[in-house]
């Protein structure tokens, strides 16, 4: 028997369309790129977004159609979002700092038919256009007197003159919510980019779970900063959710220095934020340079990569900024769990706490998990097994972006494989130690580098670290520990460093070798490239081995 219950599509624009109507006097702020601070609210926006919907099908732009964005977190890039995704256009957010060739790769890969564009980008987009030969035109996301330069450009056109020429004055178009309405390809640490591919209902049951108290809590009384990019899994959300509950949105354009950040953080009175670990590194170190106060930010979202420990004290004991540690990955539009305590833990200790909020989170609702061995059998989730960890549910890809062959990663039992070792415990906080391919195999035994990276960076004078397994001839593999040095920590060395390590990793963990860099690869993302590292290290040889 059928319910008799209204049949409305889960649709991203009713989004805008709810923000836009019910929060109408509600900020969103940018620091813009050409410089000053940019304010309007939700009703503005929606009504811009209108006018580029209006725009982008007077161009011609069909249903199904990708568009590209090369952008940072601004205005303009927030009403493209919702103009593009709202005619039935899929927004495909594009990575500036991939490399030319993968870049190229994925505005071919995805077919763009136009490329909107901020002003940092027109060098870079003038490069790859004589290789992306299907690209209609570039909008440039400027007004008339901010115009570059845009001779090298294919059919340049200027945002602000392409929407004034229309009225706004439109419905948004209703159609199956099982269509596409944005496009992310992975940084492809090996191998090509490959493309996560979400659909309006997918990416509006996402922000349900994203809104909750469990996760980032977001409301109406809000002052959101996403920092991570709108280009890194749509800034995990936030551009939708903030839209969702009506909270003010802060976008910090292209300047995300500790120094910038921290600007923002404080005028703004931002209560809510959200970015990758190397982010608050940086803020940290600013704030700790200055004597900076954070008297309004309530809470800060920390994944993307593990968030060291030290961070999380700092930010809690220092500042009294409540950390939620979150996992997830583009596949999974990208959340997949977040780090809050349950009832039962009330009565912790701070250390007890503290220790809790090392696990990566525990699922939401609407994700399921499971670790399973080699040969895919399921482990108990006992907190001590460890194994690949297995997701599935309505946000998370069933296959990649029109590629022929079967990704690796979709199994046949409808489970993705994550490619992260983790143990689960029971009440469900997931604790991962590696990604598979980045696991230090010594004697049969896995070190996590995770754990040994995350203890290692609680040194004063190390800024950053990372391990990585070297050929062993007796244990297989060994850990090096590469380490770079804080500014006022130069005279570190191996054994300070081996010295502080003890009684904090067990002994079999201790790294063979520590090895000194100036600076640590890191991918489009921000995240350290073990790829890299282990091709610069290839041809060096433990002391002991
Ligand atoms: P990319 O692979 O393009 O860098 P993703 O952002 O999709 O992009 O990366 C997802 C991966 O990041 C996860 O599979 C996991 O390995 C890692 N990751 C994300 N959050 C965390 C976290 N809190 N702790 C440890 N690793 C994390």
């Amino acid at each position: 028997m059928l319910a008799k219950m209204m049949d409305r599509p889960l649709l991203i624009s009713s989004l805008i369309a709810h923000a836009g109507k019910w929060h109408a006097d509600t900020e969103v702020v940018t620091k813009t790129i050409e410089g000053p601070v940019h304010r309007y609210d939700w009703a503005a926006a929606e009504v811009r977004a209108k006018q580029f919907a209006q725009a982008l099908q007077r161009l011609g732009v069909k249903f199904g159609d990708r568009i590209g964005t090369l952008a940072w977190n601004t205005y303009r890039h927030v009403e493209a979002y919702y103009a593009i995704a709202g005619i039935g256009a899929v927004t495909h957010t594009i990575n500036p700092r991939l490399f030319p060739d993968q870049l190229e790769y994925v505005v071919n890969h995805a077919d763009d038919q136009y490329l909107v564009i901020d002003l940092t980008f027109v060098d870079l987009v003038a490069d790859l256009l004589p290789k992306a030969p299907k690209v209609k035109g570039v909008i440039v996301f400027a007004g008339k007197d901010d115009m570059p330069d845009v001779s090298r450009l294919r059919n340049p056109i200027c945002y602000e003159e392409l929407i004034a020429a229309e009225t706004g004055d439109m419905d948004w178009p209703s159609f199956d919510d099982n269509s596409a309405a944005a496009l992310c390809y992975t940084s492809g640490t090996t191998g090509n980019p490959k493309g996560a591919i979400y659909a309006h209902k997918s990416t509006i049951v996402h922000t349900l779970s994203q809104i909750a108290p469990d996760c980032m809590a977001l409301s109406a009384r809000d002052s959101a900063m996403p920092v991570v990019p709108m280009f890194h899994v749509n800034a995990w959300g936030v551009p939708y959710a903030t839209a969702a509950v009506g909270s003010k949105l802060v976008l910090p354009g292209r300047d995300l220095d500790g120094k910038s950040i921290y600007e923002l953080l404080t005028g703004e009175k931002v209560t809510f934020t959200a970015a990758v670990p190397t982010i608050w590194m940086m803020l940290l170190a600013h704030m700790k340079e200055v004597g900076g106060k954070l008297p309004d930010l309530d809470r800060v979202v920390i994944g993307g990569s593990a968030c060291p420990r030290a961070m999380m004290e700092t930010f809690q004991n220092d500042y009294g900024v409540n950390v939620i540690h979150a996992w997830g990955m583009t596949e999974m539009s990208p959340l997949g769990t977040a780090n809050t305590p349950k009832r039962k833990h009330a009565d912790l200790s701070d250390t007890a706490a503290v220790d809790l909020q090392q696990s990566a989170g525990r699922p939401l609702y609407g994700v399921d998990m499971k670790i399973v061995d080699e040969a895919g059998a399921t482990l108990p989730n006992d907190g001590e097994a460890t194994g690949e960890l297995k997701v599935t549910g309505p946000w998370i890809i069933a296959d990649y972006f029109n590629i022929p062959e079967k990704a690796p990663a979709h199994a046949e039992d409808g489970w993705f494989g994550t490619g992260d070792v983790c143990a689960i415990d029971p009440d469900g906080y997931i604790w991962i130690t590696d990604r598979l391919k980045d696991v230090i195999k010594s004697g049969g035994e896995w070190i996590s580098s995770i754990d040994l990276e995350n203890v290692a960076v609680g040194h004063p004078k190390i800024a950053e670290a990372a391990a990585i397994g070297l050929p062993h001839p007796k244990w297989d593999e060994r850990p090096l520990l590469v380490v770079v040095r804080t500014k006022d920590g130069q005279d570190l060395g191996k054994d300070d460093v081996l010295g502080y390590l003890e009684g904090k990793i067990a002994k079999w963990w201790m790294p063979d070798d520590v090895a000194f860099v100036d600076e640590l690869p890191h991918t489009a993302t921000g995240k350290l490239s073990k790829l890299q590292l282990r091709a610069r290290f290839k041809d060096y040889v433990l002391p002991t081995a």
